[in-house]
């Protein structure tokens, strides 16, 4: 039977992975995958976290199954994270939250509901959108369409081209929104912007689709949620992802959330018996670790507090290095004006240069990021800062 396999090509992002171990270069810099690093180039554990992890060390006196929808106590409140106390009261039983194994689970779940559901579903993406949101959606059946996003030339949001393409969207078709600090651009929509998808949304009658994977990487909690939590009040029908691998550094512990907002609670518990029945099938039921953590940190106001600061150094970071490599990038008078990387929001953004710029950065100066010219913003530190900033400038001018 496997006689005849063939390999699939590697996977670039590890590929470039494995060159950036392999480089002997003392000044080299890992701008390519995106995991949030702190100023000595660490993914740290959060305190929040080692402290709930003490807690459930000493009180959890059971492995016993939890079943297809995780834990109620991590649902109930991560559905307060995302849409706030008051609007998950206002939208009561309309709502359902269901534990996924991180928010790459709660996008392919959500991919099989749709596909199980309405078969063959189009949803819109993003022109450009994260790589695996192709296999995660449309592994499952949807098919996939593009709508206008982001201008590379101008690095700004073609909001018009966008709104043009989504004016032909209707009942049966999705609408993938990033929730914010897009990845891969960094460019979120503005308030007026969201307010205008959001009134289009519920004018045509297509289902917004929002992944929020950096909840509180961009202006703080409730800033990000913003956009989903206006279409949330505005359409009678939504889904939302969140991961919690960002914002509560988890990331292979696996855990995220998938959440679908109906016209009724009948609805609402039908859809909940579909998904629930869909994980059953997939992988039964998610991995609880990181979702007991995440309770008891937002169930209690010690830990959440201590979340909440921890959180606002990540994001107050993030937005300094912004800024402090566009400044480094003036400072060497280089010609490109470079501020948008300061009006972007989360972990990434494009440089704007070729492929042959970004293979220039990577065999002559270590500097190593994705052909697109996608950076992680977090892998810039007061280390590298200078040797990155010369080494951009340098590739630009010749
Ligand atoms: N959506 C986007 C846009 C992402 O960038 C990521 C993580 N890189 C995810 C979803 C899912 O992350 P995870 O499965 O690790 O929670």
């Amino acid at each position: 039977m496997f006689d005849q396999l063939s390999s699939l090509p590697p996977d670039p992002i590890l590929g470039l992975m494995a060159a950036y171990r392999a480089d002997s270069n003392p000044n080299k810099i890992d701008l390519g995958v995106g995991v949030y690093k702190d100023e000595t180039g660490t993914t740290p554990v959060m305190k929040a976290v080692k402290a709930a992890e003490s807690r459930l060390l000493s009180t959890q006196n059971s492995k016993a199954y939890v079943g297809p929808v995780g834990l109620d106590t991590f649902n109930d409140s991560v559905a307060e994270l995302v849409f706030g106390k008051e609007l998950t009261r206002k939208l009561g039983a309309r709502r359902v939250t269901f534990q996924t194994p991180g928010g790459c689970g709660g996008l392919r779940l959500a991919a099989e509901f749709i596909q199980r559901i309405k078969p063959g579903s189009r949803i819109l993406v993003s022109d450009p959108t994260w790589a695996n949101h192709v296999p995660l959606l449309g592994d499952a059946g949807l098919e996939i369409e593009t709508y206008p996003y982001y201008d590379r030339g101008c690095h700004s949001i073609r909001f018009d081209e966008m709104m043009a393409v989504l004016a032909n969207a209707g009942p049966n078709d999705l609408v993938l929104l990033h929730g914010c600090c897009h990845n891969p651009c960094g460019a979120d929509l503005t308030t007026e912007q969201w307010q205008a998808v959001a009134t289009l949304a519920d004018k045509n009658g297509f289902i917004p689709f929002i992944d929020l994977a950096y909840h509180g990487l961009g202006d703080g909690l409730d800033e990000d949620a913003y956009g989903l939590r206006l279409l949330a009040e505005t359409v009678p029908e939504m889904i939302v992802v969140n991961s919690c691998s960002k914002n509560f550094g988890l990331y292979r512990e696996r855990t995220g959330g998938l959440s679908i907002i109906t016209t009724s609670e009948q609805s609402s518990r039908a859809a909940a018996s579909q998904v629930a029945a869909i994980a059953r099938g997939i992988y039964s039921m998610p991995p609880d670790h990181g979702a007991s953590v995440v309770a008891e940190i937002l169930q209690d106001d010690t830990l959440r507090q201590q979340w909440d600061n921890e959180l606002r150094e990540v994001r107050q970071r993030i937005n300094a290095l912004r800024s402090q490599l566009v400044t480094a990038l003036k400072a060497r008078q280089v010609a490109e004006d470079f501020s948008f990387i300061e009006r972007e929001k989360g972990m990434f953004s494009f440089l704007g240069l070729s492929v042959a710029q970004v293979q220039t950065l990577v065999t002559d100066y270590s500097v190593y990021l994705v052909d697109s010219s996608r950076i992680n913003v977090a892998g810039i530190n007061n280390s590298n800062i200078d040797y990155l900033a010369d080494a951009i400038a340098n590739v630009v001018a010749s």
